[in-house]
Protein backbone atom coordinates (compact mmCIF):
# COMPACT_ATOMS: atom_id res chain seq x y z
CA UNK A 1 0.00 0.00 0.00
CA UNK A 2 3.00 2.20 0.99
CA UNK A 3 4.59 1.69 -2.03
CA UNK A 4 1.47 2.17 -4.25
CA UNK A 5 1.22 5.52 -2.35
CA UNK A 6 4.43 7.00 -3.27
CA UNK A 7 4.50 5.57 -6.84
CA UNK A 8 0.64 7.25 -7.52
CA UNK A 9 2.46 10.50 -5.84
CA UNK A 10 5.51 10.74 -7.57
CA UNK A 11 3.67 9.58 -11.49
CA UNK A 12 1.07 12.98 -10.34
CA UNK A 13 4.79 15.07 -9.50
CA UNK A 14 6.37 13.80 -13.15
CA UNK A 15 3.26 14.64 -14.60
CA UNK A 16 3.40 18.33 -13.27
CA UNK A 17 6.57 18.32 -14.29
CA UNK A 18 5.89 17.62 -17.90
CA UNK A 19 8.16 14.72 -18.08
CA UNK A 20 9.41 14.15 -21.50
CA UNK A 21 8.89 10.68 -21.04
CA UNK A 22 5.04 10.78 -20.62
CA UNK A 23 2.90 8.97 -23.00
CA UNK A 24 3.58 9.46 -27.03
CA UNK A 25 0.41 9.93 -29.43
CA UNK A 26 0.10 8.61 -33.39
CA UNK A 27 -1.56 11.75 -34.72
CA UNK A 28 -4.11 10.17 -38.20
CA UNK A 29 -2.83 11.98 -40.94
CA UNK A 30 -4.51 9.76 -43.52
CA UNK A 31 -6.26 6.18 -43.42
CA UNK A 32 -3.20 4.03 -42.31
CA UNK A 33 -0.56 7.51 -41.96
CA UNK A 34 0.48 8.48 -38.74
CA UNK A 35 3.00 11.19 -37.57
CA UNK A 36 4.48 10.78 -34.00
CA UNK A 37 5.24 14.10 -32.39
CA UNK A 38 8.27 14.36 -30.32
CA UNK A 39 8.50 15.53 -26.61
CA UNK A 40 9.44 18.84 -26.86
CA UNK A 41 11.57 19.59 -29.74
CA UNK A 42 11.92 16.06 -30.25
CA UNK A 43 12.32 14.28 -33.25
CA UNK A 44 8.77 13.08 -35.00
CA UNK A 45 8.74 9.55 -36.13
CA UNK A 46 6.23 8.69 -39.11
CA UNK A 47 3.93 5.54 -39.82
CA UNK A 48 2.52 4.16 -42.65
CA UNK A 49 0.17 0.81 -41.36
CA UNK A 50 -0.13 -0.85 -44.83
CA UNK A 51 -1.75 -4.22 -45.35
CA UNK A 52 1.47 -5.49 -46.42
CA UNK A 53 3.08 -4.49 -43.22
CA UNK A 54 3.79 -1.38 -41.42
CA UNK A 55 7.08 1.25 -42.11
CA UNK A 56 8.62 3.36 -39.54
CA UNK A 57 10.72 6.64 -40.41
CA UNK A 58 13.02 7.61 -37.91
CA UNK A 59 12.90 6.79 -34.03
CA UNK A 60 14.55 8.33 -31.26
CA UNK A 61 16.13 6.35 -28.42
CA UNK A 62 15.61 8.35 -25.83
CA UNK A 63 11.74 7.39 -26.23
CA UNK A 64 12.20 4.21 -27.98
CA UNK A 65 9.48 2.60 -25.45
CA UNK A 66 6.95 5.67 -25.72
CA UNK A 67 7.46 5.33 -29.50
CA UNK A 68 6.79 1.71 -29.87
CA UNK A 69 3.67 1.69 -27.57
CA UNK A 70 2.12 4.65 -30.15
CA UNK A 71 3.02 2.53 -33.02
CA UNK A 72 1.55 -0.51 -31.71
CA UNK A 73 -1.49 1.23 -30.98
CA UNK A 74 -2.45 1.94 -34.42
CA UNK A 75 -0.24 -1.06 -36.18
CA UNK A 76 -3.52 -3.41 -35.70
CA UNK A 77 -0.83 -6.77 -34.62
CA UNK A 78 1.17 -6.03 -37.45
CA UNK A 79 5.11 -5.68 -36.68
CA UNK A 80 7.48 -3.38 -38.35
CA UNK A 81 8.21 -4.64 -41.46
CA UNK A 82 10.63 -1.65 -42.96
CA UNK A 83 12.29 0.99 -41.28
CA UNK A 84 14.45 4.04 -43.25
CA UNK A 85 15.42 7.16 -42.26
CA UNK A 86 16.10 10.84 -43.28
CA UNK A 87 19.86 10.74 -42.28
CA UNK A 88 22.01 9.64 -39.73
CA UNK A 89 21.79 11.30 -36.77
CA UNK A 90 20.82 9.19 -33.37
CA UNK A 91 17.62 10.91 -32.97
CA UNK A 92 16.94 9.19 -35.84
CA UNK A 93 17.95 6.41 -36.30
CA UNK A 94 18.80 5.07 -32.68
CA UNK A 95 16.15 2.25 -32.74
CA UNK A 96 17.06 1.13 -36.14
CA UNK A 97 19.15 -1.62 -34.89
CA UNK A 98 15.99 -2.48 -32.07
CA UNK A 99 13.98 -2.70 -35.30
CA UNK A 100 16.33 -4.85 -36.88
CA UNK A 101 16.01 -7.21 -33.63
CA UNK A 102 12.69 -7.78 -34.24
CA UNK A 103 12.25 -8.77 -37.80
CA UNK A 104 12.43 -5.42 -39.53
CA UNK A 105 14.42 -4.52 -43.00
CA UNK A 106 16.33 -1.60 -42.76
CA UNK A 107 16.79 0.52 -46.09
CA UNK A 108 18.44 3.73 -46.76
CA UNK A 109 21.13 5.14 -49.32
CA UNK A 110 24.60 4.42 -49.87
CA UNK A 111 25.55 8.07 -48.71
CA UNK A 112 23.97 7.48 -45.15
CA UNK A 113 25.13 3.92 -44.65
CA UNK A 114 28.62 5.64 -44.86
CA UNK A 115 27.97 8.39 -42.61
CA UNK A 116 26.23 5.69 -39.78
CA UNK A 117 28.86 3.44 -38.79
CA UNK A 118 30.60 3.81 -36.33
CA UNK A 119 28.91 6.63 -35.57
CA UNK A 120 25.82 5.98 -33.92
CA UNK A 121 27.25 2.61 -32.07
CA UNK A 122 29.75 5.80 -30.31
CA UNK A 123 27.25 7.95 -30.00
CA UNK A 124 24.42 5.79 -28.49
CA UNK A 125 27.16 4.04 -26.45
CA UNK A 126 28.25 7.51 -24.86
CA UNK A 127 24.37 8.73 -24.54
CA UNK A 128 24.17 5.38 -22.49
CA UNK A 129 27.06 6.16 -20.11
CA UNK A 130 25.46 9.70 -19.84
CA UNK A 131 22.41 8.07 -18.71
CA UNK A 132 20.27 9.75 -21.46
CA UNK A 133 19.23 6.48 -23.25
CA UNK A 134 18.35 3.09 -21.01
CA UNK A 135 21.26 0.85 -21.07
CA UNK A 136 19.36 -2.09 -22.59
CA UNK A 137 18.59 -0.70 -25.51
CA UNK A 138 22.82 -0.73 -26.11
CA UNK A 139 24.58 -3.12 -23.82
CA UNK A 140 24.90 -6.34 -25.45
CA UNK A 141 23.25 -5.31 -28.18
CA UNK A 142 23.81 -5.86 -32.35
CA UNK A 143 24.15 -1.83 -33.17
CA UNK A 144 25.59 -3.12 -36.47
CA UNK A 145 21.91 -4.47 -37.37
CA UNK A 146 20.91 -0.49 -37.93
CA UNK A 147 23.04 -0.45 -40.86
CA UNK A 148 20.71 -0.46 -44.24
CA UNK A 149 20.12 -3.85 -45.81
CA UNK A 150 18.76 -2.58 -48.92
CA UNK A 151 20.48 0.24 -50.60
CA UNK A 152 18.61 2.64 -52.96
CA UNK A 153 20.46 5.15 -54.85
CA UNK A 154 17.75 7.77 -55.75
CA UNK A 155 14.50 5.93 -55.08
CA UNK A 156 12.77 2.97 -53.93
CA UNK A 157 9.01 2.10 -53.89
CA UNK A 158 7.38 -0.18 -51.07
CA UNK A 159 4.04 -1.25 -52.27
CA UNK A 160 2.25 -2.21 -49.25
CA UNK A 161 -0.56 -3.09 -50.84
CA UNK A 162 -3.07 -0.23 -49.53
CA UNK A 163 -0.25 2.30 -49.38
CA UNK A 164 2.79 3.24 -51.75
CA UNK A 165 5.74 4.28 -50.29
CA UNK A 166 8.35 6.20 -51.72
CA UNK A 167 12.09 6.73 -50.55
CA UNK A 168 13.42 9.29 -52.47
CA UNK A 169 17.50 10.24 -52.02
CA UNK A 170 17.49 13.97 -51.85
CA UNK A 171 21.45 15.18 -51.68
CA UNK A 172 23.14 17.62 -49.59
CA UNK A 173 21.05 19.63 -47.05
CA UNK A 174 20.81 19.95 -43.44
CA UNK A 175 23.52 17.19 -43.89
CA UNK A 176 25.20 14.64 -46.93
CA UNK A 177 22.56 12.83 -47.19
CA UNK A 178 19.05 13.45 -46.77
CA UNK A 179 15.97 11.66 -47.65
CA UNK A 180 12.59 12.12 -47.56
CA UNK A 181 9.55 10.00 -47.74
CA UNK A 182 6.40 10.90 -50.24
CA UNK A 183 3.04 8.54 -50.57
CA UNK A 184 1.70 9.42 -53.62
CA UNK A 185 -1.75 8.69 -53.07
CA UNK A 186 -2.71 10.77 -50.01
CA UNK A 187 0.34 13.28 -51.16
CA UNK A 188 1.88 13.22 -47.90
CA UNK A 189 5.81 14.00 -46.85
CA UNK A 190 7.83 13.22 -44.60
CA UNK A 191 10.53 15.73 -44.60
CA UNK A 192 12.92 14.63 -41.58
CA UNK A 193 15.49 17.24 -40.88
CA UNK A 194 14.98 19.03 -44.12
CA UNK A 195 12.06 20.89 -42.13
CA UNK A 196 11.88 22.51 -38.65
CA UNK A 197 8.70 24.09 -38.01
CA UNK A 198 8.30 26.89 -36.06
CA UNK A 199 12.42 26.19 -34.67
CA UNK A 200 15.81 27.43 -35.60
CA UNK A 201 17.43 25.09 -37.85
CA UNK A 202 20.52 23.15 -37.52
CA UNK A 203 23.02 23.77 -40.34
CA UNK A 204 26.92 23.24 -39.93
CA UNK A 205 30.05 22.51 -42.12
CA UNK A 206 28.03 18.98 -43.10
CA UNK A 207 25.21 21.57 -44.57
CA UNK A 208 24.62 22.67 -48.17
CA UNK A 209 21.91 25.54 -47.18
CA UNK A 210 21.60 26.71 -50.56
CA UNK A 211 21.18 23.58 -51.93
CA UNK A 212 18.91 23.10 -48.90
CA UNK A 213 16.19 26.17 -50.15
CA UNK A 214 15.83 24.32 -53.53
CA UNK A 215 15.06 21.09 -51.99
CA UNK A 216 12.59 23.02 -50.07
CA UNK A 217 10.82 25.09 -52.90
CA UNK A 218 10.68 21.09 -54.77
CA UNK A 219 9.07 19.28 -52.82
CA UNK A 220 6.65 22.57 -51.72
CA UNK A 221 5.60 22.06 -55.78
CA UNK A 222 4.98 18.76 -55.38
CA UNK A 223 1.85 20.81 -53.27
CA UNK A 224 1.65 18.11 -50.19
CA UNK A 225 -1.52 17.90 -48.53
CA UNK A 226 -0.08 17.28 -45.36
CA UNK A 227 3.73 17.30 -44.34
CA UNK A 228 5.84 15.96 -41.14
CA UNK A 229 9.02 17.86 -40.14
CA UNK A 230 12.02 16.49 -38.33
CA UNK A 231 10.98 18.46 -35.62
CA UNK A 232 8.11 20.78 -34.61
CA UNK A 233 4.28 20.99 -34.79
CA UNK A 234 2.39 19.28 -37.62
CA UNK A 235 -1.68 18.32 -38.29
CA UNK A 236 -3.10 17.18 -41.32
CA UNK A 237 -3.76 19.13 -44.26
CA UNK A 238 -1.03 21.44 -43.25
CA UNK A 239 0.43 21.85 -46.37
CA UNK A 240 3.35 23.26 -48.16
CA UNK A 241 3.12 26.46 -45.97
CA UNK A 242 6.40 25.35 -43.96
CA UNK A 243 8.77 24.22 -46.33
CA UNK A 244 8.32 27.80 -47.88
CA UNK A 245 8.35 29.15 -44.57
CA UNK A 246 11.94 27.35 -43.95
CA UNK A 247 13.07 28.78 -47.58
CA UNK A 248 12.32 32.01 -46.24
CA UNK A 249 14.08 31.69 -43.45
CA UNK A 250 17.38 30.87 -44.64
CA UNK A 251 16.80 33.71 -47.42
CA UNK A 252 16.58 36.06 -44.85
CA UNK A 253 19.50 34.80 -43.16
CA UNK A 254 21.37 34.78 -46.21
CA UNK A 255 20.33 38.31 -46.85
CA UNK A 256 21.07 39.68 -43.38
CA UNK A 257 24.81 38.38 -43.56
CA UNK A 258 25.24 39.29 -46.12
CA UNK A 259 24.35 43.22 -45.14
CA UNK A 260 26.11 42.54 -42.08
CA UNK A 261 29.39 41.60 -43.89
CA UNK A 262 29.45 44.41 -46.31
CA UNK A 263 29.42 46.71 -43.75
CA UNK A 264 32.73 45.01 -41.98
CA UNK A 265 31.30 43.09 -39.18
CA UNK A 266 33.55 40.13 -38.20
CA UNK A 267 31.89 36.44 -38.11
CA UNK A 268 32.13 36.59 -34.51
CA UNK A 269 29.44 40.16 -34.38
CA UNK A 270 27.46 38.30 -36.83
CA UNK A 271 27.04 35.42 -34.87
CA UNK A 272 26.14 37.45 -32.05
CA UNK A 273 24.01 39.68 -34.02
CA UNK A 274 22.10 37.73 -36.58
CA UNK A 275 19.29 36.89 -34.36
CA UNK A 276 17.76 40.49 -34.36
CA UNK A 277 17.81 40.90 -37.70
CA UNK A 278 15.78 37.71 -38.38
CA UNK A 279 12.36 39.10 -38.33
CA UNK A 280 9.54 37.24 -37.81
CA UNK A 281 11.78 34.51 -37.45
CA UNK A 282 14.14 35.81 -33.94
CA UNK A 283 11.50 34.78 -31.61
CA UNK A 284 11.58 30.92 -32.57
CA UNK A 285 12.96 28.53 -29.75
CA UNK A 286 16.04 26.55 -30.37
CA UNK A 287 18.06 29.55 -30.67
CA UNK A 288 21.52 27.64 -29.63
CA UNK A 289 21.25 26.44 -33.26
CA UNK A 290 20.99 29.95 -34.53
CA UNK A 291 25.36 31.35 -34.42
CA UNK A 292 26.26 27.44 -36.22
CA UNK A 293 23.96 27.97 -39.23
CA UNK A 294 25.51 31.58 -39.29
CA UNK A 295 28.17 30.64 -39.45
CA UNK A 296 27.76 28.08 -42.30
CA UNK A 297 25.87 30.40 -44.22
CA UNK A 298 28.69 32.88 -44.13
CA UNK A 299 30.89 29.99 -45.46
CA UNK A 300 28.53 29.67 -48.07
CA UNK A 301 29.05 33.30 -48.94
CA UNK A 302 32.45 33.58 -49.17
CA UNK A 303 33.31 30.09 -51.14
CA UNK A 304 31.03 32.03 -54.26
ZN1 LIG B 1 17.08 15.62 -36.06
Amino acid sequence: MRRFVIGFGLSVFLCFLGSPAGALEATKLADGVYGIKGPGMDFNTSIVVGDRGVFVFGCAPNTYYERMEAIKKVAGGKPVRYVSNGHYAFDDTGCNHLLAEQGATVIGNPVFAKLLMPYLRERLTEDAAKGRIKKELVEGKRVELAMPTILFEDKLTLDLGSHLVELQFVGKAHTQDNAIVWLPKEKILFADDLLFVELHPTADDRSDTMNWQRILRKLAGWSPATVVPGHGVFAPGNGAKSLLEMDRYFETMRAKIKAMKDTGKSLDEIKKGIRAELGEFAKWPRERAIPGTAEQVYRELGAK
